[in-house]
Parts: structure tokens; sequence; C-alpha cells
């Protein structure tokens, strides 16, 4: 908008006030047009003008067609806006009256100004229309050419595509189809075209697969993705990822659907075939683990139903690896699942290999007691009959455990360590059989386990105590020897017998700290009495477990037990049960040989209750024999006592004389049995008839009291008074 830039910019000379006040009414009016022409530009030309109109009007010459011009020239100059001619007109006519023009003239001259002016105007008018009109067909032509080039190119995009792609109506009518989309499924595209889309339906359609369908017909959804499976022409299912759109005209109504198949049949063989080797085990072909504690899962979460399980270890597996091979193993692996395979009675239940020789057998909902140990019973003679393997026939053996519970009565965990639990019952009760889960002996078991547990930190811990009982002469009641016995307080269950945990240190290897712990403890005990009194100290007699004699470091442990605790070897006494000497090896016999030599007094505890002959025990480096206490029991009375029972003990006793052992008897309750044995000339008892198993405080009261009463006579022996 130059020609609107301010005073600076008005013409100077004769018509310069014309024209200024021209520019000015100009200026003012309306702004809708736009002049191309700068302010000085404006002022030039409407000076030029201003003077070409004055010379119009000239009374002596008047040219109205020289004003007609002006009025041309302005309307040509782009000075179009609806007010540009009237104020023109104002200006113009004020100055035509101001320099006395006379009326008839200036109002011919004006007339012939504004002629000049609309007829411009309408020209310009007309041009600005036509250039319209032009610019609007070229427009529309170049549109029209970018649609059919974009339609060749969608066309051109659609039949090369190799996604396929098709097209139907909206009666379900297959309008066009892509060779990719034909191609898929074994037809040229014209044959597919006028088939229905219903007639490419398929059995493994998902349910709600073709209501989808109906509603995007019915335009309530715009698109829909899915997998499908079609049909091919040779009859194999052609897995593809399949989106739908609905396509509408221009008023929104559906007017095609358009759909786009990606075939993803090999992605699908993958993913079957990890799918299945991720739920099956490779070798067999049975479930795998994981399938197994899915379908355990699925059984617990029914409510309140029945499961069970047979847990299968074949016996002697590893035996049929070591001694025929890998390879042999693994095609009896083989058979054995097959067998299993075959022991299924209904549908539901699960045979699965857990991992190397172990299987197992899920029966949900069992219909009635006993089914599942009676499918034990099927394993186990289905796995009984030998196998042909590489024409070598191979016998094989299993061990089942059987568990049946309800769900809501026990967990995964509890129910499969109860499976584990009962076939290791099987194992133990001599293989190639059931065991039935029982829970109260679960729960001993248990107890037994948490105990055997707790015992290195209850040696840690200082739990375990000796209590002492005392061994006395039948010919007097001075105390000859101390037996060591050990006891565990434990902070729950109270104080425990020897009889509650000692089994279960030898099994679970705590024999050996808890045999060094009461040695060392018995020793040290010893060493007290010994420092009160050298001569009439006690012998300690210290309990030694089979298991601990069987261990090589156990008599360098005794040995420095001894170096450390000062005690003469001859005022030890070491009892073992005849388990002890019945290793192989030798080892341990050995071992109490070295000891026996060193002055150690070795005893046999308990000797009647295993089977050892009495020659046997004169190879044996022993000193003394203990009477196992159901002999004793037999003579407790008068009436108790038969013929029999005293004629086998003086046998035994005289006997063990005869090898050079002494005899010590056990567990006497009654002035009866000590009188008895006396009269058979047994040497030496313990029991509650003499003293119970005290603490080392007490013997030593009972030891001081001894040393009291002991009265000193010639030659230097003592006798009691
Ligand atoms: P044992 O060596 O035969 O010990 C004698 C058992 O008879 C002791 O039982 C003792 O308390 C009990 N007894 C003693 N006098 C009588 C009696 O007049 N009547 C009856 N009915 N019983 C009597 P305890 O202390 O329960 O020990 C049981 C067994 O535990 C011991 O039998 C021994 O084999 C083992 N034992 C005890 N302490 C140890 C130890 O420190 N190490 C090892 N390895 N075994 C031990
Ligand atoms: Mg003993
Ligand atoms: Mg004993």
């Amino acid at each position: 908008m130059g020609w609107d830039a301010g005073p600076g910019a008005l013409p100077q000379g004769s018509y310069a006030d014309l024209a200024g006040r021209w520019m000015t009414a100009l200026r003012e009016g309306a702004r809708d047009h736009v002049v191309p022409l700068s302010a000085g530009e404006t002022a030039v030309l409407l000076a030029r003008l201003a003077a070409e109109f004055d010379k119009s009007a000239d009374a002596a010459d008047p040219q109205p067609e020289r004003a007609a011009a002006v009025g041309a020239q302005l309307a040509r100059s782009h000075f179009v806006g609806e007010e540009v001619l009237g104020r023109s007109i104002d200006v113009l006519g004020a100055h035509l009256a101001a320099t006395g023009v006379a009326a008839p003239r200036v109002v011919a001259t004006l007339g012939a100004f504004a002629n000049g002016y609309l007829r411009a105007f309408r020209t310009w008018l007309l041009g600005e229309q036509e250039s319209v009109r032009t610019a609007e067909i070229e427009a529309r032509r170049a549109a029209e050419e970018q649609l059919r080039a974009s339609e060749a190119r969608m066309r051109g995009v659609f039949a090369q595509a190799g996604v396929g792609t098709g097209l139907s109506d909206m009666t379900g009518r297959i309008i066009e189809v892509n060779a990719a989309f034909a191609d898929m499924l074994g037809y040229e595209p014209a044959e597919m075209c006028g088939m229905m889309v219903t007639d490419l339906a398929h059995p493994e359609d998902e349910s709600g697969m073709w209501e989808l369908y109906g509603a995007l017909m019915s335009g309530e959804c715009d698109s829909v993705r899915l997998e499908k499976a079609y049909p091919h022409r040779d009859g194999h299912a052609v897995w593809t990822n399949l989106n739908v759109s609905l396509i509408r005209d221009e008023r929104g109504a559906p007017q095609y659907t358009l759909v786009l198949v990606e075939d993803i049949s090999e992605q699908r063989a993958l993913q079957e075939s990890l799918r299945y080797r991720a739920h099956h085990d490779q070798l067999t072909g049975l479930a795998n683990r994981s399938r197994f504690f899915d379908a355990l899962a699925d059984a617990f979460a029914a409510p309140a139903s029945g499961i069970g399980l047979c847990y299968v270890d074949l016996d002697h597996f590893k035996t049929i690896n070591d001694t025929h091979g890998h390879a042999v193993g693994d095609e009896l692996l083989v058979a054995a699942a097959a067998r299993l395979r075959e022991c299924l009675t209904r549908p539901g239940q699960l045979v699965a290999r857990m991992g190397g020789d172990e299987f197992v057998i899920l029966v949900p909902d069992p219909d009635r007691p006993g089914e599942v140990a009676a499918l034990a019973e099927t394993v186990l003679a289905a796995l009984a009959e030998p196998f042909e393997i590489n024409g070598q026939r191979l016998r094989l053996g299993a061990s089942v455990g059987v568990v049946e519970e309800r769900s809501d009565r026990t967990d995964v965990d509890e129910f499969l360590q109860a499976a584990d639990t009962s076939m290791y019952w099987a194992k133990s009760a001599g293989r190639g059989c059931y065991a039935v889960f029982d829970p109260a002996r679960g729960r001993r078991e248990h107890a037994r386990a948490e105990l055997s547990a707790a015992i290195p930190e209850a040696l840690a811990d200082g739990q375990f105590f000796l209590e002492y009982q005392p061994i006395v002469p039948l010919s007097g009641d001075r105390i000859d020897a101390v037996e060591a016995l050990v006891r565990w307080r434990h902070p729950d269950l109270g104080v425990l017998s020897p009889a509650e945990f000692i089994d279960l240190a030898e099994d679970d290897g705590h024999i050996p700290a808890l045999g060094a712990h009461v040695l060392a403890q018995a020793c040290r005990a010893a060493r007290r009495w010994y420092d009160l009194d050298p001569d009439g100290a006690p012998v300690i007699s210290v309990n030694v477990s089979a298991v601990e004699v069987a261990d090589p470091a156990w008599l360098a442990r005794v040995e420095k037990t001894l170096a450390e605790t000062g005690i003469p070897p001859q005022r030890l006494q070491l009892e073992l049960t005849e388990r002890a000497f019945m290793a192989d090896d030798g080892g341990p016999v050995a071992a109490l040989r070295t000891l026996a030599a060193a002055g150690v007094r070795i005893a046999l505890d308990d000797f009647g209750t295993g089977y050892s002959n009495l020659a046997y025990l004169g190879q044996l480096p022993l000193q003394v024999v203990k009477l196992a206490g159901p002999f004793i029991q037999r003579i407790r009375d008068c009436d108790s006592a038969g013929a029999t029972d005293l004629v086998v003990l003086e046998t035994i006793v005289g006997l063990t004389h005869a090898l050079g052992f002494t005899v010590t008897a056990e567990c006497v309750e009654t002035r009866f049995q000590a009188e008895q044995l006396r009269g058979l000339r047994c040497d030496t008892a313990q029991g509650w008839y003499f003293h119970r198993p005290l603490s080392e405080e007490r013997v030593t009261g009972l030891l001081e009291e001894q040393r009291r009463i002991v009265i000193p006579v010639e030659g230097g022996r003592t006798t009691s008074s």
C-alpha cells in the first residue's frame, strides 16, 4: 500500500494542491483494494492526472475525452475501490467549481471522467474475472491429472503389492484381489473375483470372528485385525494376519471392505514347534516338567478337588548307563516312557518326564480311593517286564511314591514334597515297590529332619551336655568307672535323650563333631576328677558311634584329646557296639588296636543285641564286654528269672572271662539282679539300682564321699569300711 505513505509524499508544483487533496481524499476512503504503487509514484500519477483533468475543462477548448482518459487511467492504475470514484468526483468537482468553471461544463467534465473511469473499471473487472476462470480451469485440469496419476499408482501398488490385498462390496462379494492374495490361496485373481467372503471361512475361525465382520459391514467399526486361517485350494490351512478396513463414500456410507492379508504360516509353524518343544521332553516326547507344573496348577485351581500323583523313579538306572552306555540308556528311557503312557487309564491323566530317570503321572480328581495306588501297581508291572534294546534283554524296576490329597488341604509344594518323600520310602523299603504317603510319618520325618539340621548350631551354642552314670564292682560299691551319656537341652523341646538324636547325627554327618565334643567334655571332667584324687578317679567310659570310628580322622582326634586333657590312656574306656567292628576294610579295628596298645580300654557295648559270636570276640582288641539291658531285665526278680536265662547269662560270663575280658552288666534295677549277677561272677554293673545318670557335680560329691570313707591300711592298699 505504497500510496498510503504520509504527507511527505504529497506532489509539488502547479497541480500539487489538487493532487494533494485528491490523494488525501482517496487515502481517507475505504481501503478495499490494493494499489501497486509507492506513495511517490502515486503522487506523481495524481499530479499528472490532475493537470490533464484541469486541462480537459478548459473553457476555450473543452476536451471531455481527456477527462475520460484521466478516469480510465485512474482505474487502470488499480484505484478500483468502492469509494474511489465518489471521492475523486468530490475533489475534482470542488476544484472545477473553485476555478470558476461553469456548472454545465463541470457536469460534462465530471461525467466524462466518471464514464472513462467506469469503462476502464469494467474492462479491468472483466480481465480479472477471466484470469480467475482461466486459473480455475488450469487448477481443475491439474487436479484431474494428479488423480489419474495417483489412481494409476494405487492400481500398480494394489496389483504388485507383496501383501495380499482384496476388495469386496457390501454384499460380501469379492470384487478384486491382487496376485499375492490369489497366489496365497492357490487361485488366479480372476477366479477369486465373484467369490463370497464367506466362501473363505475355515473351521479354525475364532468364534466371534464373523460377528466382528458383521459389525464392520454394518459400519459399527472401521477396521478389524485378527489372525485367520484361509482354506487353500488344495485343502491345507494358510494362516494369515488379516486387517479388514471399511471404505466409506463421501457421505460416510459403507461402500467397500478392503482386506490386507499377510501369510504367517511359517511363523506359526515355528511358533508351534517352539511351543511343542517348550512343553515336551525331547528324548521321550512325554510332557516335560513345565507342562506338568501347568497341569498341576490347573488341578489345584479346581475348587476342593482330589489330586493324585505317582512319582516314578527307575531303580538302578545309573548302572544301565554305566554298563551299557548312554545310547542304550536313552533308548531304554524312550521305551519306559512308552510303557508309562500305556498305563494311563482315562483322559485327563498326564504322564511327564521330570528329568533323568524320574517320571510322574498326574491323576486329576481320582474316581475312587485307591485308584492312584492301583495305577502305581500297573506301572510297576509294566516296567517289570524285560525290555529288548538293541538285541539285549534289559531289566528295569521302579520305585513309586503315591500321594492322593484334596486341593484345599495342601498346596503344590507340599504335595510334591509328599510325592518325593513317599518315593524315597519306596526306595528305602527295598525298591521295586510303591509307598503311599502317610502324613503322620511325613510329619515325624520332617521333625527329625528339622532336629538334625539344628545340631550344628546346638553344638556351637553349647546345648549338648553330659551326665555320668557310675559303674560299680559287684564285689564292692566304690565307683570304678563312669559312663558319659550325652543329652541335648533343646530350646523348644526340652531335654532330649540320645535315642532321639544320635541316629540323626549319624545319618546326616554330624556325628564326628558331636562325638568330638562329647569326648572332649568327658575327658575334661575325668581330668578334674583325676586332679582331685589321682588314685581314686574313675575310668571315663565314652560311647563312640560306629560311624565315627569308620572316619579315618577319628584316631588322631582321640589321641589329640588325650594329649590335650592329659589323662592317662588307662583312664579312658571307649564303648562301641558290634557294628563298629564290622567294617570291611578293617580300618576301625586297626584304629582300636592302636588305642588299646596305648592303654585305652575298649568295651563292647550292648553285647547280645547283635549277632556276634563269642569266638569272633576273641580276635578283637577288647577288655570289657557290656551285657545288654534285655539280658538283665529277664532276671528282674525271682518270678521273671527262668532257669534258662540264668544259664545263658552264666555261659556268656564264663566264656567272656575265658577270653580274658571283664563283664559289665547294664540296666541293673533290682537287688535281685545285683545278687544274681554277683553270684554269676559278673565283674561290674551299672543301673538305677546303684546310680541314675548324674551331673558332674553329683559324681564329684559321690567321689569325695567315697574318699572320706576309705581307710588307709598297711602296705599302702586301701579298703572301704
Ligand atoms: P548305652 O551306652 O547302652 O547306655 C546305657 C543306657 O541305659 C543309657 O541310656 C542309660 O541312661 C540307660 N540306663 C542306665 N541304667 C539303667 C537302668 O537301670 N534301667 C534302664 N531301663 N535304663 C538304664 P541313655 O542315656 O538314654 O543312652 C542311650 C544310648 O545312647 C546309649 O546306650 C548309647 O548307645 C547312646 N549314647 C549315649 N550317649 C552317647 C554318646 O555320647 N555318643 C554316642 N555315640 N552314643 C551315646
Ligand atoms: Mg554305653
Ligand atoms: Mg549299653
